[in-house]
């Protein structure tokens, strides 16, 4: 990892209002290329607000944004930057939101077919590869409802993956997730960390925060109140609203 690198998302004096509420202050944020970026901070203080941002879920208000050389626009005013940057960034919720009347396979293949123009043929063949790298290759037949939760947040990890993705934003991806099957959705993302993807995580896991993050940022109240590699932020953090966020969490 170079500083030389030019970045692959740049949010510059980002402002996002929710009616009266001021949701992001003057946001400041660059990533490069391979860098894992986990976001941290207090329920309500604008982490799911940042990552949508970026793909373009959620409208800003002024600032710039841009995504791999796609520029979004304020106020939405950028219908064909928003095109590509859904395409070019994968994004894995809470919820799995799977297809629920499609099979695991045909829930992987999809996206490809239909917004990549893939044959089936070679849809499927990723699709089977990427199920076996997430170690679900044995569910490709069945539906979503006959899987664990762990095995279907693993099955929307391989369909954000389907689409080749330049980037992928993580929204709690375990936070839904009953206790023994965080670990298995954790070792897949921390795979694909391994292999140089650039992430954008939101979640209260720590210690995996601690051991795949190159950088932590903390949000309070919608401003980016202190970031820097996971030792410095967990082990001495600079700011008291740091030090008590992480008082409660740790
Ligand atoms: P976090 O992910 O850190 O819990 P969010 O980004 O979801 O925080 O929310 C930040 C603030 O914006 C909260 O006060 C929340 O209530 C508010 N908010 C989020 N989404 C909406 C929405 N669609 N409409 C109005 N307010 C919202
Ligand atoms: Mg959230």
């Amino acid at each position: 990892m170079t500083s030389t690198q030019s970045p692959i998302v740049r949010m510059q004096q980002l402002n996002k209002h929710f009616g009266s509420l001021h949701v992001l202050n003057n946001i400041d944020l660059e990533i490069i290329p391979g860098e894992v970026v986990v976001v941290i901070g207090a329920s309500g203080s604008g982490k799911s607000t940042l990552i949508r941002c970026i793909n373009g879920l959620e409208e800003f208000q002024s600032g710039s944004l841009d995504v791999d050389g796609n520029e979004l626009l304020p106020n939405g005013k950028s219908s064909k930057a928003l095109q590509t940057i859904r395409t070019e960034v994968g994004m894995v919720f809470q919820q799995f939101n799977l297809f629920p009347h499609l099979s695991v396979r045909d829930n992987v293949t999809l996206a490809p077919m239909k917004v990549r123009g893939w044959s089936r043929q070679d849809a499927e063949e990723t699709a089977d590869k990427l199920l076996e790298r997430v170690g679900i290759s044995d569910q490709a037949d069945k539906y979503p409802s006959q899987l664990s939760g762990g095995q279907q947040q693993r099955v929307a990890l391989a369909r954000a993956l389907a689409m080749e993705p330049r980037l992928m934003l993580f929204d709690e991806p375990t936070s839904a997730l009953d206790p023994e099957m965080i670990g298995e959705v954790l070792d897949a993302m921390r795979e694909l960390a391994k292999e140089g993807m650039t992430m954008v995580i939101v979640t209260h896991e720590m210690g995996f925060a601690r051991e795949v993050a190159d950088r932590v940022i903390f949000i309070h109240q919608g401003e980016i109140a202190e970031q820097g590699p996971p030792e410095q932020l967990f082990d001495t953090p600079q700011h008291e609203r740091t030090q008590s966020f992480l008082a409660r969490v740790l």
